[in-house]
């Protein structure tokens, strides 16, 4: 069942790049595993996905050393906001950190890589509603914030990462996050998810996270 999901998904993705005039290889999939036990990523592993995400540290560190033990190809994706307190297993597990948002988290993360000279690759996540609620770098700050995880911790952003109110039409939001990029010189666009990615990539996205439409729907009791 996982299997035939990951295919019409990786279908979808093919169909919306080549719509959008854009290689169906520009768009990476990261398979959101959260809520999900270890034996769904397993089944989606053996089908050939190898790239998924979590959005708690904890979760994640209960599934994924034996999964990574067993696939090293695996790449994992932090997905969910991260406290400083979470900083050292986070960098410890995570191959990507997509949800930098503050100098502090820029710093704690710059020097515990240096400690245990780890380098996961990271993305500043941007609030771009502005919702209080919501982890993420205000749109007014995300320029800043590059420059001090440049030239204060000598961390290389990669690119942004943005999660769109849940009410709102996303298609400004990508395209906001695809401007930010641009006009800071960064690749990688980590935006879409289940009711949305076909969207995104029309507007640009180089990452796609997609859970419900591949492993169903979560169970949070
Ligand atoms: C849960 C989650 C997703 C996946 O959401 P679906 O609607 O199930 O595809 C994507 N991004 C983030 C940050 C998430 O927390």
């Amino acid at each position: 069942m996982i299997a035939a999901a990951l295919a019409a998904v990786q279908d979808r993705i093919n169909e919306a790049a080549r719509a959008a005039g854009r290689d169906p290889d520009s768009v990476a999939l990261v398979a959101v595993s959260k809520t999900h036990p270890a034996e769904a990523v397993e089944e989606a592993v053996l089908a050939g996905q190898l790239v998924f995400g979590e959005n708690r540290v904890q979760e994640a560190k209960a599934k994924f050393p034996d999964l990574k033990a067993r696939f090293p190809q695996l790449e994992l994706h932090l997905i969910g906001p991260l406290q400083t307190n979470k900083v050292r297993e986070a960098v410890a597990l995570f191959d990507v950190i997509e949800s930098i948002d503050r100098p502090k988290l820029a710093r704690a993360v710059a020097d515990e890589m240096a400690r245990i000279g780890r380098k996961p690759r990271l993305l500043i996540q941007v609030n771009t509603g502005r919702e209080d609620q919501k982890a993420g770098c205000d749109p007014d700050h995300v320029d800043s914030l590059i420059t001090v995880c440049r030239d204060q911790y000598h961390l290389e952003i990669e690119g942004l990462m943005c999660i769109p109110p849940a009410e709102a039409d996303p298609a400004p939001h990508f395209r906001l996050l695809a401007e930010m990029a641009a006009r800071n010189g960064l690749s990688v666009l980590s935006m879409g998810m289940s009711g949305d990615y076909p969207a995104a990539i029309r507007a640009g996205a180089t990452h796609v996270r997609v859970g419900s439409a591949i492993f169903g729907h979560r169970d949070y009791a």
